[in-house]
């Protein structure tokens, strides 16, 4: 009788439009390898298209539109998810992420308060515990939660650090402190951490630029000599951050050295791993992020190395109560709390309505395991290993230096003049088999970045990447 009553219901326009997306699911791991991984529309061109094929002046089947949107994304992205995508950390995403992303959305959980969703703050607190204990955190002492990225966890943290070292602010604003705050970044920091430093009201001057030493990484001894030479000047050095795994060049900065300063002068040390955290679940890889666990905060998104889809970054805290003192405020209207043993997340983050970000992370973790995590990790990094080799005996030169898979390369060509960084990089986006991006300044000279960012890369895309390289060199 109820699978009657089932049937009766169902729409066939919706179920035809899940069976295409379950085709394109099921076989995407093989698909997205035919496309070119570089498209670029004429914007003109695009926008004409939609806007003659979409007035919205009559509704369109769900089935016809899926099939439209698959078409028009084919055709309409730089392939992030494309093997042969060298790029800026954006993972090609685990099918098990697809399915949390998923029953995310159709059950649109409410994740504010716990009552409303409890069994996906369940879930979000069991995977966070596991990533908290990677760190080398105590997950008893220690708190986390998923945030929209990297950018929200830095600014989460930047916020925590302020409201634990300058309390007065919280109620007077930064106009109530008789020193002004001051936070120590390098030139390869995250640029998310400069607006940081906007969007709490420290503004931009409170950022002190640390050199860096002769291995491109934070120069503890300089830093140590600034935050002394600020505090004499009246200033308050608040906020020391160091990055494991920098954006441009995938240098790890000296993180024991780091927090040794940090303490030395009574200031919060954050960690930004948002790539390079998932290095802490590779053995082999672990120790190279040695001083992460002594951090005050850390961040690390999912939606990086961790292969999941984007919007899910994670902020890491050994003092609960600094998220507390930044974010909590009472309303009369909220749920009650259920009980000591729980926690509402809008009394300890940024957000109010909260998604159920942590579902997507959940799935990945526990399809994989902890282990099959880690050998994706290794994968990746033996494939940016190979990568080395392969251009080294190609005649190209590596400029960077991490265990990391982020190669910064450059050619004698380059180095005489013959090309540069940016015709290698546009001339090889112009035959659309791979992306790689330039960067101005790589530990002291322009050079191009290609980062594995795809768990599905193998030694024939490396291969292939070289190859483009050589055609393109001329
Ligand atoms: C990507 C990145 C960020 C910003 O994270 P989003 O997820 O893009 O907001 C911050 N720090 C580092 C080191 C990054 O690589």
């Amino acid at each position: 009788m109820v699978e009657a009553a089932r049937d009766s219901t169902v729409n066939t326009d919706l179920s035809r439009a899940w069976q295409v997306i379950a085709d394109e699911v099921a076989t995407f791991e093989t698909t997205i390898r035919d496309l070119p991984v570089v498209h670029q529309p004429d914007p003109l061109e695009l926008r004409g298209e939609l806007e003659t094929r979409y007035r919205f002046d009559h509704p369109v089947p769900i089935d016809r539109l899926t099939t439209e949107l698959i078409d028009l994304l084919r055709r309409g992205l730089v392939h992030v998810t494309h093997p042969r995508y060298y790029g800026l950390y954006n993972p090609t995403v685990r099918p098990a992420a697809v399915v949390g992303d998923t029953l995310a959305a159709l059950y649109n959980p409410q994740l504010a308060v716990w009552s409303h969703a409890p069994a996906v703050q369940e879930l979000e607190r069991l995977t966070l515990r596991q990533f908290a204990r990677a760190l080398g955190y105590d997950p008893d002492t220690s708190a986390a939660h998923f945030t929209s990225g990297g950018a929200e966890a830095n600014l989460a943290a930047t916020l925590a650090a302020l409201a634990m070292h300058c309390p007065a602010a919280a109620t007077g604003g930064l106009r109530a402190l008789d020193r002004q705050p001051v936070l120590y970044l390098s030139r390869e920091s995250h640029h998310s951490l400069v607006k940081a430093a906007r969007m709490s009201g420290l503004g931009t001057d409170a950022v002190r630029d640390v050199p860096l030493d002769a291995g491109y990484r934070i120069d503890a001894e300089a830093l140590d000599r600034m935050m002394t030479d600020d505090a004499a000047k009246g200033f308050h050095p608040f906020l020391v951050v160091g990055t494991a795994g920098t954006t441009g060049t995938g240098m790890i900065d000296p993180l024991h050295a780091l927090a040794d300063v940090a303490a030395r002068h009574g200031a919060w040390f954050h960690v930004d791993a948002a790539w390079g955290g998932a290095a802490v679940m590779s053995p082999a890889l672990r120790p190279h992020l040695t001083g992460i666990e002594r951090a005050d905060s850390i961040t690390w998104d999912a939606h990086k190395w961790l292969s999941v889809p984007m919007g899910a970054g994670m902020v890491f805290t050994r003092h609960p109560q600094a998220m507390e003192r930044a974010f909590s405020v009472s309303s009369g209207y909220m749920p009650p709390a259920t009980s000591a043993v729980t926690i509402d997340p809008h009394l300890v983050t940024p957000q109010w309505s909260r998604r159920a970000t942590g579902l997507k992370v959940f799935c990945a973790l526990a399809e994989l395991g902890a282990d099959g995590y880690a050998r994706l990790i290794d994968h990746q990094a033996a494939m940016g290993d190979l990568l080395r080799t392969a251009l080294r005996e190609a005649g190209w030169l590596i400029v960077n230096d991490t265990p990391l898979p982020v190669v910064n390369f450059t050619h004698p060509d380059i180095r005489v003049g013959r090309t540069t960084a940016v015709a290698i990089r546009d001339a090889i986006y112009a035959r659309g088999n791979a992306w790689i991006s330039a960067l101005p300044d790589a530990c002291g000279e322009p050079a191009l970045r290609a980062c594995i960012t795809s768990y599905l890369t193998n030694e024939q895309d490396v291969a292939a990447l070289v190859e483009e390289l050589e055609s393109v060199r001329g």
